[in-house]
């Protein structure tokens, strides 16, 4: 049956301060609850909101990341409802015009193929944490009302959950490489709505997954139960519902709230922000694979140094000091890898070199990697080898030569 899966993701941003006013932007939860708050993040009437301009630059570094155009003229709307953690009665956040970006896609392989497309990336507010105690209290944590949230909408283009999988994953390494945001999920840095239907069928939405694992296996059941369903005849009613992760099924919440309900109108704090003349330098996993396998590394091993950040930059500052490519992401993928400290990328650099000059045997060089870890010294091996000069070796010949004449005939 044909399945269609969009994603809804919402991205915490490593700003040093709020969206909307200058309180700390304690992105990691380290700090006491309710410790970063002023009027503006709790809400009181009559308060004037700021923009925050690193938050409109991470936005627009990460929608041309995915290939989307920007717009011209950004703008900011209400969202309006009520909830506890939302306790000014509405969010602001963007709508269908005016969003940062829009008409993008990632690519769900570093080396191309199938494209997902984004609808668009637009900028909001996040609201306050909720948190249930043992007693069944729910406690309020205003730190985090007003963290710079990205939202990011896909089509709905992916058809299987390996394929949500692919896109998450290289969606957070792009994140990564841009170094807005760490995207952790665990911590709720980055939050993954799914949206799935089977043979064109009503919608069923499924919750704040918390890995990207537990969104594959979310999928499956979620796939599987609507496909028992069709086939039994029964309708499938829009829904929205939660994974319990521990019993390892979706279960419905609530009824979906349509668009009306929220009655979007257009923030009057906030100014239309204008866009001009962007240049930003930046980098994404899918430009630095291209550039590592035409210096001649093979796709598998290019491909294992771009999806570890630790390892990508190594290979990069080794590379700055003109390294062998072939030679050294082969010592990288297959020995390095599991270090806990590399080596000075300058030394593996000159090992790299030396061994592509038959100076020293590849065994030797691979051996010495293993025993010297991060003290790799090439000084000391070169020290402690018997390196034959070009005069040594002719004389070596020679002496063969004369000892024994008949083979050197056979030939
Ligand atoms: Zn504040």
């Amino acid at each position: 049956m044909k399945v269609k899966i969009g994603l809804e993701i919402h991205l915490e941003l490593k700003t040093k301060s709020k969206m909307f006013c200058a309180c700390k932007n304690d992105y990691d939860y380290e700090d006491e609850p309710n410790v970063n708050i002023c009027p503006i993040c709790l809400g009181y009437p009559g308060v004037l909101p700021t923009v925050n301009k690193k938050a409109i630059e991470y936005a627009i570094l990460l929608s041309k990341a995915l290939n989307c155009k920007i717009s011209e003229k950004i703008q900011f709307y209400r969202k309006n409802y009520f909830y506890p953690d939302l306790p000014k009665g509405y969010q602001i956040t963007q709508y269908k015009v005016g969003s940062i970006g829009y008409d993008g896609y990632l690519y769900l392989n570093l080396d191309g193929g199938k494209k997902v497309g984004i609808d668009r990336i637009s900028l909001e507010e996040d609201t306050a944490r909720t948190i249930q105690t043992e007693k069944d209290e729910i406690l309020l944590d205003f730190n985090r009302s007003g963290i710079p949230l990205i939202e990011i909408v896909t089509k709905p283009d992916m058809e299987n959950p390996k394929e949500c999988v692919k896109f998450l994953e290289n969606l957070r390494l792009t994140i990564q490489y841009l170094n807005i945001s760490d995207a952790n999920m665990e911590k709720g840095q980055m939050r993954v709505d799914v949206n799935v239907s089977v043979e064109d069928n009503e919608r069923v939405e499924i919750k704040n997954v918390n890995s990207i694992r537990e969104v594959e296996n979310a999928l499956y059941y979620e796939i599987n139960y609507q496909i028992e369903q069709i086939k039994a005849g029964k309708k499938i009613k829009r829904a929205t519902k939660m994974w319990d992760d521990y019993l390892k099924e979706t279960r419905e919440m609530r009824r979906k709230e349509t668009e009306d309900d929220y009655r979007y109108f257009p923030e009057p704090d906030l100014p239309h922000i204008q866009i001009k003349d962007i240049d930003l330098v930046f980098k994404t996993p899918f430009k630095v694979y291209e550039e590592i396998v035409k210096l001649g590394v093979q796709k598998d091993y290019a491909e294992i140094i771009v999806r570890d950040l630790r390892l990508c930059n190594y290979f990069e500052n080794f590379l700055k000091h003109s390294g062998d490519a072939i030679i050294g992401s082969n010592f990288i993928v297959n020995i390095l890898k599991s270090f806990d400290k590399l080596p000075e990328p300058k030394e593996l650099a000159k090992l790299s070199i030396l061994v592509k000059e038959n100076k020293i045997p590849n065994h030797i060089a691979r051996q010495k990697l293993n025993e010297m870890k991060e003290n790799l010294n090439v000084e000391n091996i070169l020290k402690n080898m018997d390196i034959l000069s070009d005069k040594e070796v002719e004389e070596i010949a020679r002496s063969l030569i004369e000892k024994f004449p008949e083979a050197l005939k056979q030939k």
